[in-house]
């Protein structure tokens, strides 16, 4: 029996735009083009969808529900460095994580010691975690396969947590909507409804034979679904070419000398999580990432001198050679690696990816 964790953040842009700007928080925020461009949402806070605002629709159309609405032009680079972050919580726990999008991950926990093993725990100190450190919510799901750990992620959302124990499954499913089911959008659901089904208790009495039928390989997959097996594992990129953690202080760190006792904890952060993957990953070169008060920014890296050993000196001199390229007081720190992977490898990088919905609407 599996243990599989499905996160998903709150109206990931929107959130963080929000965290970037404080002063926004209560306000109607969506992101998305410009609504004299025929711009279109894509991704709107909470407050914004009390006045009907949704991901997909035009921006003029979102103004016109909610005049106050402040629309900012999404800046996906930034996205993308909150993705990454809320990814190297993950690794802590696992290596077997397949992302879906910027803000969407599967994590297979089923061989993970901590909590004693408990994916529920996992799941709430993953929550806890990338809203303490990086200042977003999100929602996780748990369950034995994918697709229900997917569906639980959304029951309770936002800021929730939902889990369904192997025990559970069965009762969960049998009143669980089809159109719920990954791969049913809404042609497949009339088409369902049009032979009386609609959960999934009335797709296991319809059957499996009169489903392959009229749904021909779906129809199978339909019939799996009704009793809660989906058997596609989590597809782990093995292609990662960098790991790093990071840390941001409660109050900004002004003298070089402080930042040492944080290098050595984030350091070793990073061996448990280089301790997780697997050996073709060989450490090619150190990277250290200051964020100073002014939220500039610097990166400096080294190669690394032995294989495979992690060596503090090195990691110090570049925290050393890095502060003084601004001596300024410190908001964040993050060290990391870039491997050198095995040319095999790079052949071997699998696919990704759910199942596509047939009309799938965005994330959320
Ligand atoms: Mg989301």
């Amino acid at each position: 029996m599996k243990k599989i964790i499905h996160i998903d953040a709150d109206c990931f842009f929107a959130a963080v735009e929000m965290r970037e700007n404080p002063n926004i928080a209560n306000l109607p925020v969506a992101v998305g083009g410009d609504p004299n461009k025929r711009g279109v949402i894509s991704t709107c806070n909470y407050q914004a969808r009390v006045f009907g605002v949704k991901s997909a629709m035009s921006s003029a159309y979102a103004r016109k529900l909610c005049p106050n609405l402040l629309i900012i032009p999404s800046r996906i680079s930034l996205y993308k460095q909150y993705s990454d972050a809320m990814h190297a919580i993950f690794s802590e726990f696992t290596p077997y994580i397949e992302p879906l999008s910027l803000d969407e991950a599967y994590l297979d926990v089923s061989e993970s010691e901590d909590f004693s093993g408990s994916a529920t725990l996992i799941a709430e100190e993953i929550r806890d975690r990338i809203h303490r450190e990086i200042g977003i919510t999100v929602s996780a799901g748990v369950a034995p396969v994918k697709f229900l750990s997917k569906i639980a992620s959304d029951w309770q959302k936002p800021n929730g947590l939902f889990v369904i124990p192997p025990d559970a499954v069965m009762s969960f499913v049998d009143p669980l909507p089809v159109r719920k089911l990954p791969g049913v959008g809404q042609v497949t659901a009339e088409k369902l409804a049009r032979y009386g089904i609609y959960t999934c208790l009335d797709v296991r009495t319809y059957g499996l034979s009169k489903l392959i039928r009229q749904f021909g390989v779906f129809g199978r997959r339909l019939y799996e679904m009704s009793q809660g097996i989906d058997n596609r594992d989590v597809q782990a990129r093995s292609n990662r070419k960098s790991m790093s953690v990071e840390h941001t202080f409660e109050h900004d760190v002004e003298r070089l000398e402080d930042l040492m006792p944080e290098l050595q904890e984030l350091i070793e952060r990073l061996t448990l999580r280089y301790s997780k993957l697997d050996s073709s990953y060989s450490i090619h070169t150190y990277m250290v990432k200051i964020k100073f008060s002014d939220f500039s920014q610097t990166t400096i890296e080294t190669s690394a001198r032995t294989r495979g050993v992690i060596d503090y000196e090195s990691f110090a001199r570049l925290v050393n050679a890095g502060w003084h390229r601004e001596r300024k007081s410190v908001r964040l720190l993050g060290v990391g690696f870039r491997f050198k992977l095995d040319d095999v490898e790079q052949l071997l990088l699998p696919f990704g990816g759910d199942f596509p919905d047939e009309d799938s609407t965005q994330s959320e």
